[in-house]
């Protein structure tokens, strides 16, 4: 183990923070502060399996079997943004950028339709002008119109002005992710340019016009960042608590051979401790927050070929296949080794289902599966 990992380790050690209260003891409640999660978060052995077996049960219970689909459309690699993170920032040149045409993007769409996916995800860089707002909103209008107003759309474009979040939704945008990358602010400074275009504040600022404006609201973390201490991954939980998040996607930092955040891959943890870290998280976001929706994300599958199933086992219900065409996966590559990017939709599809099935859950075609805690959230806000 190198000086730096045990470093981490040392500074997160579960065993220094809390003698007293074991990891079963703190899983007879669902509420956490920030040492009981910190000593989740260490959870190894027998503690571990005591923790996902309690979230499989909250997620069976609450959630049921049942995982819904949102067909994945990275539509544009183009981005204004230079996150030091990001393998599509704007800083990488050895990069094609493309931006499908409106045809295309249809195109998928109308694939996810007739193959009864409920939802679909539009997802790109980040970019704000004009013209990519009016883009999107006439193609929401069109997605509405070709899908009988039976699609969900997901939005993914990142941060944009309060009216533009209003002319998207009114257009029929009704899900947003927006991940806060890390709620610690001086790590986030750390993995982003300091100045006013990679603004905390301003992240967070749009997170909460997505929430009042009504859509179903988002967000999530990265895990294993260089720097990244279970202090901050604790934090980053209780975050997303009292914020009320309607749905959490998060998943594994991985790196990217061409961003500045490589030069500290000296200090990260191993890829299997930062997937089996993501799991952890995943588990307790779920005993937290029983009826939101989690996606099981795709760079769980980048280090283990099953993780997406063994995220689903234990919390997750939303998976998202990629529709995005073939030939424009290999340069929407955030990270190393993304998987699926020489698969067409219809190979996604098939394996997705099958993967599934093997995780003992079922696909539920033909429904939006909306968050359920996004229901309950807005009739108690009405009752008011
Ligand atoms: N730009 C939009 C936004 O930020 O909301 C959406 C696209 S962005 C590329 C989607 C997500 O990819 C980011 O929120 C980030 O968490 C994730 N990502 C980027 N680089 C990554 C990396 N090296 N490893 C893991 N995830 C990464």
């Amino acid at each position: 183990m190198s000086a730096k990992i045990m470093t981490f380790n040392y500074l997160c050690n579960p065993n220094k923070i809390s003698m007293d209260r074991t990891v079963k003891d703190i899983l007879l409640r669902d509420q956490f502060s920030r040492i009981d999660l910190i000593r989740l978060l260490g959870s190894e052995g027998e503690d571990k399996v005591l923790l996902f077996k309690k979230s499989a049960g909250i997620k069976e219970k609450f959630i049921g079997k049942r995982v819904w689909f949102r067909g994945l459309i990275e539509f544009s690699n183009v981005c204004g943004k230079d996150c030091l993170y990001c393998g599509i920032r704007k800083g990488n040149k050895n990069l094609e950028r493309y931006n499908l045409k409106d045809d295309e993007i249809l195109t998928a769409a109308h694939f996810a339709y007739v193959n009864r996916y409920g939802s679909i995800a539009l997802q790109s860089g980040e970019t704000e002008s004009r013209k990519i707002t009016g883009r999107i909103e006439n193609l929401l209008k069109r997605i509405k119109a070709l899908s009988n107003g039976q699609l969900g759309v997901t939005l993914s474009v990142g941060e944009q002005e309060p009216e533009v979040y209003k002319r998207w939704y009114e257009a029929g945008a009704h899900r947003y992710l927006l991940r806060v990358e890390s709620t610690n602010q001086t790590l986030y400074s750390k993995i982003h340019p300091d100045n006013s275009n990679h603004s905390f504040s301003r992240r967070l600022k749009c997170l909460k016009s997505l929430q009042e404006m009504g859509y179903q609201t988002g967000t999530g973390v990265m895990i294993g960042l260089p720097f990244q201490t279970l202090d901050d991954l604790a934090g980053d939980l209780l975050f997303m608590k009292e914020f009320d998040i309607d749905m959490c996607g998060m998943g594994p930092y991985i790196e990217h051979a061409d961003t500045p955040l490589i030069k500290h891959s000296g200090i990260l943890m191993p890829l299997k401790e930062r997937f089996d870290l993501t799991l952890k998280m995943i588990a307790i976001i779920r005993i937290m927050m029983k009826d939101i929706n989690i996606v099981a994300a795709t760079a769980l599958q980048a280090i283990d070929p099953v993780g997406r199933e063994k995220a689903i086992k234990i919390g997750a219900n939303i998976i998202m296949p990629n529709i995005t065409p073939g030939k424009y996966r290999n340069s929407y590559k955030l990270y190393d080794n993304k998987p699926c990017t020489d698969d067409s939709a219809e190979d996604c599809q098939s394996c997705l289902e099958a993967r599934v099935s093997l995780a003992d859950a079922e696909v539920i075609y033909g429904e939006w599966g909306d968050s359920k805690h996004y229901s309950e959230r807005r009739s108690d806000y009405l009752k008011i």
